[in-house]
């Protein structure tokens, strides 16, 4: 609490000058993140129903501040976003999970979150070309993943940079589908290998009846469209068990895995026979 002129006080909650402190703390810290080598990545298995194998694995930025200690991604991203450190940032993630990828994951296909900012920056294919070419990963393996809000700024520009993707052999996965700005014709006229169902949708499987109907109907657009189908935030067997009904191909979550360290991932997939 806080003295507020002559014995009143004020319970505290962060104002918009707190707020904005703290961001200019993140943003002044971030600055240095890369050189400091306070990032790395943390992998997140993902799981073909059918075959039960560990088809490919999600890579996750993690940052660790001296002082701030672990700020989360969904902090620090769009602050990057915000102050142009976006690029340098997400272009060091998609080289990072591409030497690691090729030096200690052979056969598993990559998942790389690639942010509409970053995406839409002059550069950025050429970037995931050096990406390829330096790692040696082959472009098969690599699926970069977007957010609906792609569609929001410039349509044209992103596809253009989703096309010269494709044209190098990488895969594209809509993320997070279902939750923003999501029309039909976008999905025919963007270049989607995978859509990837909301943990909101995997959550509502719980509790709602009406969202069995809802995922199995997203399930079956995104076949007659040719995508592959993975749904994120699995973490209860029931959830499991009615998005393979739905013919749901991949699953990520919990149930499976918590995302962990490269040094983690290898015992892991040794180990894998099941849940
Ligand atoms: P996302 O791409 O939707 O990633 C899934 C998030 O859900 C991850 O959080 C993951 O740790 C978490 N998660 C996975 N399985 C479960 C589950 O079963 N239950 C629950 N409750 N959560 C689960 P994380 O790692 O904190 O990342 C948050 C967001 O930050 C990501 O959401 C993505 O949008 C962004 N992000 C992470 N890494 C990168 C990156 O390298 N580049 C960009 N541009 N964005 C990134
Ligand atoms: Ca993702
Ligand atoms: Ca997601
Ligand atoms: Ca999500």
């Amino acid at each position: 609490a806080k003295e507020h002129g002559r014995g009143r006080f004020e319970v505290f909650v962060p104002s918009l000058g707190a707020r904005n402190r703290r961001a200019s703390q993140v943003e002044a810290a971030l600055r240095e993140a890369i050189e400091r080598g306070e990032m790395s990545l943390e992998w997140q298995p993902q799981v073909e129903v059918r075959a039960w194998k560990v088809a490919s694995a999600e890579a996750l930025l993690r940052w660790n501040h001296p002082e701030l200690g672990a700020v989360e991604p969904s902090e620090f991203i769009p602050v990057a976003e915000r102050c142009g450190l976006i690029a340098d940032i997400g272009n060091w993630a998609m080289a990072r999970a591409c030497t690691e990828a090729q030096a200690a994951l052979p056969g598993l296909a990559i998942s790389v979150n690639v942010s509409p900012v970053q995406l839409m920056q002059e550069g950025f294919v050429e970037h995931v070309q050096q990406a390829l070419r330096q790692s040696g990963l082959p472009p098969s393996r690599l699926e970069i993943e977007i957010t609906e809000s792609v569609f929001m700024d410039d349509p044209s520009a992103a596809l253009s940079h989703l096309h010269a993707l494709k044209a190098l052999g990488v895969r594209i996965a809509l993320d997070d589908f279902g939750t923003g700005y999501s029309a039909f014709q976008y999905l025919r006229r963007f270049p989607f290998d995978t859509l990837k169902i909301d943990r909101a949708f995997v959550r509502e499987l719980m509790t709602h009846h009406d969202a069995r109907a809802i995922v199995r109907t997203i399930v079956q657009l995104a076949t007659t469209l040719g995508m592959h189908t993975i749904a994120e935030g699995v973490e209860e067997p029931v959830q499991l068990e009615v998005l393979n009904h739905a013919g749901c191909q991949s699953i990520q979550g919990y149930l499976i895995a918590r995302p962990m360290p490269l040094l983690r991932l290898l015992p892991f997939l040794e180990g894998w026979a099941g849940i």
